[in-house]
């Protein structure tokens, strides 16, 4: 019987990483919360393991030159926050409404909940610098208790910041500015409430963290097809209100693809969409809201749109000679109309490093891997300068292996050389990794970070290089920037950076700043998407204006005044505020962007 590898065996994929994430082999959450490191990624006690530390750290210091310890508080307890300033009157409101143990004014609660996941998060709060702590947590259990939470706060102009897995990376669950803030967590609001087999579709509350949706959708034959890097940790709400993107996007779409409806606790009430198919029934409600990152309201469930789980799996590696060749046959494999769960190319860059993480080979499989190389060097390809694309399909055993047949000969046509199924073995493995080897890096002071954008086939290879040069120029000598495609579309793609440089000791926020500004500079220049799944946040909320241009900016900030005209729901995140002289431009004449 073949596996997802083509091998043999019958395989619910899915449910075999599952029996991963229970047994702590890949370390996922379990049912409900489990105590996870303040200063960085996973559980506590979870840890990167280098499979060849001196491979790995010649890489890294042959690229950055010499680098010193990071520097890490030793408790969270010693992080010290401003005292919260809301009054005993409206603590014990909140009391009456979500009950005694579902508020919190503790520091370690406000703390962990002041920041998100991103660099930039992970250095101060490992300094023990929340700049803007939140005055007060609260656990609603159901959507009643968020509705009333949300009309207290407008009452009485407290700021209300929606956290989900606190995960965010563009300071999306940080309280902005002077005004009162109230982080409203929805980790008690993580149910699976009903499955439609018929329609394949799941009604689930907004709380709920990857792992323990898809265990239930599996139960029940179901798959979301959603797994972001963070799956462990992010929720559906947090997907929905960032419009975030999965690994297997290709396949089974971002998260704004899979949402059918919604229901929505805003200022004024609550908002229901109808759950329908398709509708021609005016703009579509659901992808308003899809985005909207918690400045319209608080999204308390979603129908989400559900996929058969994959019987049958099969990724493979291919090596092309170089990044261009690898974005033309990726480009011609998604036009072609193939849908493969994951094609995922890195530039030269990245291929190089990803070699530096291997375990080193001894005995036969040495020997195995030199004639491999022999072999690839013979049609000029090495691995030091070519480029790696994992390719994998997966649905049923006839369609998986018709459209690999497919995929061969375009492939072939742009010069891809097959690395078997080993390379998409270990990226399987590995997918999940790269946030705990980041805390490896904080450890080390060594300054890694990412970011993405999206652009057309037509301008993908200018964008790709214009936004590497100014992220290298701005990080300076002794730095390593790479990039991947890893979500394609028949009109482009995605692009995403990883970039390292040793700390700048004292200056880390700044140097971050400084390139991030660069880098977000550059890709607006280009014309390329401000985010293609991180979303805008406070971190890139300075350029929507250019980005979408005055009138779409006034578009986003009316839509936000009439919902919510106390501008309680999170202050400071994605919509730039209208200034109070800017007049709309006259009849006939255009804004920059119109
Ligand atoms: C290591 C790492 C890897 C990541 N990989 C990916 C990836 O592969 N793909 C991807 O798209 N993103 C990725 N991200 C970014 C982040 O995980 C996503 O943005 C994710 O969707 C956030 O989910 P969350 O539940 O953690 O939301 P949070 O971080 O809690 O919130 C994100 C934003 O949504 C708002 N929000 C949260 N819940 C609700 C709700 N119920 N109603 C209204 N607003 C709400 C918050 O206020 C905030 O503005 C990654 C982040 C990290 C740290």
């Amino acid at each position: 019987m073949p596996d997802r590898h083509g091998r043999g065996g019958e395989l619910e994929y899915l449910q075999e990483v599952q029996g991963a994430m229970r047994t702590g082999e890949i370390g996922l959450a379990q049912e409900g919360r489990v105590a996870t490191k303040w200063w960085g990624w996973g559980e506590e006690g979870k840890a990167y393991h280098l499979p060849d530390p001196e491979r790995f750290w010649g890489y890294i210091h042959a690229r950055l030159g010499p680098t010193e310890a990071g520097s890490r508080l030793d408790s969270l307890e010693r992080v010290r926050l401003r005292p919260p300033r809301l009054t005993a009157a409206v603590v014990s409101k909140l009391s009456r409404i979500v009950g005694e143990g579902g508020v919190s004014t503790e520091s370690p609660d406000r703390a962990v909940r002041s920041l998100g996941k991103g660099y930039k998060d992970l250095v101060r709060i490992r300094q023990g610098q929340v700049p803007n702590p939140t005055d007060v947590v609260v656990w609603p259990r159901d959507e009643e208790q968020v509705t009333a939470v949300v009309e207290l706060a407008a009452r009485e102009g407290i700021g209300v910041i929606p956290f989900g897995g606190g995960t965010s990376v563009v300071g999306g669950v940080e309280p902005a500015g002077e005004g009162l803030a109230l982080t409203l967590d929805l980790g008690e609001m993580t149910g699976v409430m009903g499955i439609d087999r018929q329609s394949a579709t799941a009604r689930v509350a907004a709380g709920i963290v990857g792992p323990d949706l898809e265990r239930q959708l599996n139960a029940a034959g179901f798959t979301l097809g959603h797994f972001p890097q963070s799956f462990e940790y992010s929720t559906v709400g947090g997907w929905i209100a960032t419009r975030s993107a999965g690994q297997k996007s290709t396949l089974y779409g971002k998260i704004e693809e899979r949402v059918q409806g919604l229901r929505l606790a805003y200022p004024d009430g609550l908002l229901t969409t109808p759950a329908t198919p398709a509708a021609a029934a005016g703009p579509d409600l659901v992808q308003l809201i899809v985005g909207s990152e918690g400045a319209l309201g608080i999204i308390t469930e979603a129908t989400l749109r559900l996929a058969p789980l994959p019987p049958y799996q099969d990724y493979k590696g291919y090596l092309f000679h170089d990044f261009a060749e690898g974005v033309a046959a990726a480009r011609e494999l998604v036009q072609s109309g193939l849908k493969p769960a994951v094609l995922r190319l890195s530039d030269e860059l990245e291929t190089a490093p990803s070699l530096a993480l291997r375990p080193a080979r001894h005995g036969l499989a040495a020997v195995v891997e030199g004639v491999g190389l022999w072999y690839l060097s013979r049609r000029g390809l090495r691995l030091d300068s070519a480029s790696i694309m994992i390719l994998g399909f997966e649905g049923t055993e006839s369609a998986v292996k018709h459209q690999w047949a497919e995929a061969r000969t375009v492939l072939r046509r742009h010069g891809g050389q097959s690395l078997g199924r080993g390379p998409g073995r270990a990226w399987e493995r590995s997918r999940y990794d790269a946030p705990y080897l980041r805390d490896l890096l904080l450890d080390h002071g060594i300054m890694v970070d990412t970011l993405e954008t999206a652009t057309t086939w037509d301008r993908y290879l200018s964008l790709y290089a214009a936004v590497r040069d100014a992220v290298a120029d701005a990080l300076g000598e002794g730095s390593a920037v790479m990039a991947h495609l890893s979500h394609s579309y028949s009109d482009g793609g995605s692009i995403y950076y990883t970039f390292l440089a040793p700390q700048e000791r004292g200056g880390e926020v700044e140097q971050w700043e400084r390139v991030k500004a660069a880098a977000t500079e550059a890709i607006v220049r280009q014309g390329g998407a401000l985010s293609h799944h991180h979303g805008i946040g406070s971190d890139h909320r300075a350029w929507m204006e250019p980005y979408l241009g005055p009138s779409g900016v006034r578009w986003l900030a009316t839509l936000k005044s009439a919902l919510d005209p106390g501008g309680i729901m999170n202050p400071g995140k994605l919509i730039p505020e209208l200034s109070t002289d800017a007049s709309p431009p006259a009849a006939g004449t255009e804004d920059a962007h119109a």
